[in-house]
């Protein structure tokens, strides 16, 4: 096994890594910039640590996959089989390049507006996009629904990124709660607008595959700001998004 880097203390973040420091600089302001100026990680943000993305993503596997084949033989499997000795890599490279990929604010869907042309001042909701995440506490899939409305303030989104904004952000270790309130605020911020609500009904396999085992429960959040607020526009949403 090789040695985790000091670094992994928080600390003496510049040793041995010049190799990487453009790549860090880049990434690590476009984590600053997500975090905003003061820098407090609050409930919004994920807590990542200051020396997140010292290593690459082809560093960052090539020690998951390490640490991982470790956890199969600690559970006495034989990695000499064919079917079990790719699955180290596999896993590390499904960890950095797709479920967590999320993590990495340089993959933050570039947001494009658009004029509002036709004047159009109701609320636009897009229902039923498509959720996959992972839940922090067991790393096991959520699975779910997103229902996403605004009201335009002269710009409108183009709709399916609404989809990779939501998908942005459930491609980390997730609660449900802070999942709906990041894209709540992403919109906000994108659209230029308060007027912004998001709905996230979801099954956690943690809840369903393990522990109480209840397969008919799911988990609803909200996140409701502006005119939403207001009862009437709340519930239109609500009737639309059903
Ligand atoms: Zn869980």
């Amino acid at each position: 096994m090789k040695n985790i880097p000091s670094s992994l203390n928080g600390k003496n973040l510049n040793v041995n890594h010049t190799k990487n420091a453009h790549h860090l600089d880049t990434e690590q302001d476009l984590y600053t910039q997500e975090l905003g100026d003061n820098h407090i990680g609050g409930a919004y943000n994920t807590p990542l640590r200051d020396d997140a993305f010292i290593m690459n993503d082809d560093e960052k596997i090539e020690k998951i996959t390490t640490h991982f084949e470790q956890i199969m033989q600690i559970l006495g499997l034989d990695l000499k089989d064919d079917s079990l000795k790719g699955t180290p890599k596999r896993v590390a490279k499904m960890y950095v390049k797709e479920i967590f990929k999320g993590l990495n604010p340089a993959q933050k869907p570039a947001i494009t507006l658009f004029d509002n042309k036709y004047q159009y001042n109701q609320m636009i909701i897009e229902k039923n996009i498509t959720l996959y995440s992972t839940c922090e506490h067991h790393f096991v899939p959520i699975i779910g629904k997103a229902h996403v409305a605004y009201i335009p303030n002269g710009k409108v989104i183009g709709l399916s990124k609404i989809n990779r904004l939501v998908q942005y952000y459930a491609q980390r270790p997730q609660v449900q709660e802070r999942l709906n309130n990041q894209i709540g605020e992403a919109l906000k911020e994108a659209l230029n607008t308060e007027d912004v609500a998001v709905i996230i009904d979801a099954e956690h396999l943690c809840v369903a595959s393990r522990g109480v085992q209840d397969i008919s429960s799911s988990t609803i959040t909200v996140f409701y700001s502006g005119k939403f607020n207001d009862e009437n526009t709340r519930n239109e949403f609500l009737k639309f998004s059903k």
